[in-house]
């Protein structure tokens, strides 16, 4: 098979499974990981797919832009920015978008285990992280526009203290947000984030 052919079949198996091992691509494959990783590199270039802790991981899903439903919040039904998108993607093989973290949370939360994976954008550097290592701030008083109260994701935890620095706010680890917006959209009584 040439690098090319393998490269296009490694896209495809991480677009069926949404999430693969490297052992797993080198094995079906039958070449070496270190090939893998070699081949793997453009893709993650392009921002078609990602390396997380638990393998690679698909960003763009080409063969799902078309369905309709796919720039609006499963959530909220807002529409949804790129900036700020928070990515779900469940053991069915379905990927759900949600328009920013504050509802990735919540949606990831009522999911639970059927999320193997979630990701969503640094705010400040606008690349693509792993939701479950991100650092999250809330009460900040910048508004990015969407839903109330407002959760931003950073990739670094330095990069989160120094926006709380400058802007206010509360940094959070992953578990730590997704109760904290919980109970804040409890403590409100309301849906909040269903008004428009
Ligand atoms: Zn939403
Ligand atoms: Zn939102």
């Amino acid at each position: 098979m040439l690098p090319v052919e393998r490269q296009q079949r490694i896209k495809e198996l991480i677009q069926d499974n949404h999430n693969m091992k490297i052992a797993e691509l080198s094995k079906v494959l039958g070449v070496s990981e270190m090939t893998i990783h070699r081949d793997v590199k453009p893709l993650i270039d392009e921002g078609i797919v990602m390396k997380t802790f638990g393998g690679i991981t698909i960003v763009r899903d080409d063969s799902s832009v078309n369905e309709s439903d796919s720039d609006v919040c499963v959530y909220c039904r807002r529409s949804v920015h790129e900036k700020l998108a928070y990515r779900l993607i469940l053991s069915n093989n379905k990927i759900e978008m949600t328009c920013c973290a504050h509802c990735g949370l919540l949606r990831h939360r009522q999911l639970g285990d059927k999320v193997i994976q979630a990701i969503c954008p640094d705010f400040l550097r606008s690349t693509t992280i792993s939701a479950p290592l991100a650092w999250y701030v809330m009460d900040t008083s910048i508004s990015i526009g969407c839903c109330q109260p407002q959760v931003l994701t950073f990739e670094w935890r330095e990069h989160a203290n120094k926006f709380v620095q400058g802007f206010g706010g509360d940094v959070y680890s992953f578990s730590e947000a997704m109760e904290a917006v919980f109970q804040k959209m409890n403590g409100h009584g309301q849906n909040c984030c269903k008004q428009r």
